[in-house]
């Protein structure tokens, strides 16, 4: 039985990228060791950092103005590190509300300066973005942050924000590489790895230049990106093995045509998935938005929730794996990041057709 796991992360990676790591696991081209044992300063490691942040500044378009920092921490960390590092010398932050993700790097952020939200989708539950227009903006916000994918709520970005000469802040722990973005609209960019990239344990933090090096008086030495960048993350020992396999993906991403190409697909995907959703005269719900609807992140409810026991169940038994929605939301959610392939979404419809139709 092929298993086809939804999980919305640690998520499924590229079955042809876990092979080459299988294959190269004990001796990695000749080396006569694995990656995990390189020291991070020798020729080898250095080599497969230095190609993995050169094909990730190829996939993304990345300006040559623009760090990109292999850190570690979880995508976390970087609530208290944008704060600590681009407040510079200001007193107040804007943050746009759309959800879990969004509240948390919220009140994170409160313990370095002044937060003005912008705008919040808390009255519909955040079932939708706010419009660009309801936002009330600070004209001398030290930066803008959002969350163009709210990887819980399945709310996500389908514009980019247009805030001037503000530093825009994503965090994209769950939609960065699958679509195309223009880098050189954003501030910083930053993502958890285990989502749409690779093994837990990596965060790669985009961050144009000349946002580096004001930090907050006590900020840690670790914590401060002047560190990473000056070092090309090598201030201390990266996560080694983590950037090894995001690596390989960056390769089989190119090799399938680069981030527009995976944008196609995941449309695909998408549409199907919802349209599914839809055509169900009700069994099946989604409460988004229809035009802030996630492709990455698929929420859903059964009319019935009695019958959400049995519908993971069933689903199990075909491996159709980890639909079971977020403890905050409840119902089902399929996440299928770049690495789901088509397949696995047809066979989720297939099952949920069947399901509907022997319940409904
Ligand atoms: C998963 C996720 C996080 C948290 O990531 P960690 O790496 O576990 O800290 C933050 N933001 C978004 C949008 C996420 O999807």
């Amino acid at each position: 039985m092929t298993i086809y796991n939804f999980s919305a992360g640690p998520a499924v990676l590229p079955k042809e990228v876990l092979q080459q790591a299988q294959a190269e696991l004990l001796d990695w081209h000749g080396s006569g060791m694995s990656v995990m044992e390189m020291s991070h300063r020798g020729k080898e490691y250095m080599g497969i950092q230095a190609q993995a942040e050169a094909d990730l500044r190829e996939l993304m378009g990345i300006p040559t103005s623009y760090k990109v920092l292999f850190l570690q921490g979880g995508a976390s960390q970087q609530f208290a590190m944008i704060p600590m590092n681009l407040l510079r010398g200001k007193k107040s932050a804007d943050y746009l509300n759309t959800g879990e993700w969004s509240k948390k790097a919220i009140s994170e952020a409160k313990k370095f300066g002044a937060v003005n939200v912008v705008a919040t989708g808390a009255d519909r539950n955040f079932s939708y973005i706010p419009a660009f227009n309801t936002w009330q903006r600070d004209a001398n916000a030290a930066y803008l942050h959002y969350t163009p994918n709210e990887t819980i709520g399945g709310v996500e970005f389908n514009w980019l924000p247009d805030v001037g000469t503000v530093p825009l802040v994503a965090d994209m722990s769950s939609c960065i590489l699958s679509r195309p973005v223009d880098v050189s609209k954003f501030g910083l960019i930053y993502a958890g790895a285990q989502k749409n990239v690779g093994p837990a344990g990596l965060t790669i933090v985009i961050v144009r230049e000349d946002l580096i090096g004001e930090v907050l008086p006590g900020t840690p030495t670790m914590l401060d990106y002047k560190t990473h960048a000056e070092n090309d993350s090598m201030y201390n020992t990266p996560p080694t093995y983590g950037i090894y396999i995001a690596g390989l993906v960056f390769q089989m991403l190119k090799r399938k045509g680069g981030i527009a190409q995976m944008e196609k697909t995941n449309i695909a995907k998408a549409k199907l998935l919802y349209a599914t959703i839809d055509a169900s005269n009700g069994f099946y719900n989604c409460p988004v938005a229809t035009s802030d609807r996630s492709r990455m992140n698929v929420p859903f409810t059964l009319k019935d929730a009695n019958l959400d026991g049995d519908f993971v169940k069933q689903a199990d038994a075909r491996g159709l794996l980890q639909l079971k929605g977020h403890r905050s939301v409840g119902g089902m959610r399929a996440s299928i990041y770049n690495a789901m392939p088509l397949e696995g979404v047809q066979t989720l419809i297939n099952f949920m057709n069947e399901f509907a139709k022997n319940h409904g």
